[in-house]
């Protein structure tokens, strides 16, 4: 069945009046009974239109503002003002994920990863050498053993790098980041493999289904915000992403909106962290709910220097921006 098909149906099991269009689905805004927006419980004019295509299902009323790139969103607004569409919000997850290889498929197909799988072969014999070797700097940047096992680092003792590992949605190998164990060294972060930066997010290989995703700047404050996530029982409705800079790509926004059910842009507390925060949201917010973390409202620059209850305080007093 087609992705287009797949969504239909749902909207139709939804007792929602499902009318195609040139490219488009619309139907009467479901969320007219809790906005204000709409003018009254029902919305006549089909106001939510709902385009599918092979990475997001972008769905946009022009009424209230509603905005996703994926359906199961819309479904997690609903079933927050009413119980009974959970079950609708699982079926949606369980379609996403299914949709999401075929989603990467035909971002390769369209180029956007030919470039790095030409130039950079990247094996797990390669990969051997380093894997599984936990360096205890980790520990004194309040990184646990438990959270450098989930994202797979290793070590190179050669040069005394940390590696955390980029590897894309299927897992698949394209690189590392070699964070030195002291300040002392120069370069402070080296790549690994040539993989080029900004083909790839992150953590990616951590997001198995659409959530919410927190992208931040450096790997070790993405570790770190993992690792108070899933402490506070909050890992099935986040993940976090290193975009490894301050500026994102065209490319590296595809991706979040592949896996994205909204986007919280968490960078650096200065000057090119805000800088790069208006760019992540000019080009975000075309895309997703796009919301702005703001790590100074805790005192600190970075999530690498954030206690636990600090991270997810900015997390979830994140909130949309203007320019
Ligand atoms: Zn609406």
């Amino acid at each position: 069945m087609s992705k287009e098909q797949a969504v239909y149906d749902v909207l139709v099991k939804s007792g929602f009046k499902v009318r195609r269009g040139n490219g488009n689905l619309s139907i009467p805004c479901p969320l007219a009974p809790y906005s204000a927006l709409h003018k009254s419980d029902r919305d006549r004019r089909a106001s939510m239109g709902i385009k599918v295509t092979d990475t997001a299902v972008l769905v946009n009323c022009f009424t209230c503002g509603f905005k996703s790139g994926q359906i199961s969103y819309l479904y997690k607004k609903l079933a927050y003002h009413n119980h009974a569409w959970k079950p609708a919000v699982d079926h949606c997850i369980e379609l996403e994920k299914n949709f999401l290889a075929m989603g990467m498929a035909s971002l390769a197909s369209q180029g956007y990863f030919k470039k790095q799988e030409k130039q950079v072969q990247v094996t797990e014999e390669q990969w051997q050498p380093y894997a599984n070797k936990f360096s205890r700097y980790l520990l004194t940047r309040n990184i646990s053993l438990e959270t450098g096992k989930r994202w797979g680092v290793g070590l190179d003792e050669q040069s005394n790098r940390v590696m955390i590992p980029i590897r894309d949605f299927k897992g698949k190998l394209f690189g590392a980041v070699g964070r030195a164990v002291s300040d002392k060294m120069q370069p402070k972060y080296l790549n690994y493999w040539q993989f080029k930066k900004s083909n790839h997010l992150l953590g990616a290989h951590l997001i198995n289904t659409n959530k919410k995703i927190i992208v931040v700047e450096g790997s070790l404050d993405a570790m770190r915000a993992d690792e108070a996530i899933c402490r506070a029982g909050l890992s099935d409705e986040y993940a976090v992403v290193s975009i490894l800079g301050s500026r994102i790509s065209d490319k590296q926004c595809e991706l979040i909106r592949a896996c994205g059910l909204e986007v919280i842009i968490a960078l650096d507390y200065d000057q090119a962290g805000y800088d790069g925060t208006k760019l992540a949201y000019s080009k975000l917010s075309k895309m997703l709910i796009t919301k702005v973390a703001c790590i100074g409202d805790v005192g600190q620059k970075d999530f690498g220097e954030c206690a636990d209850q600090q991270i997810i305080s900015v997390i979830t007093n994140s909130k949309h921006w203007s320019i």
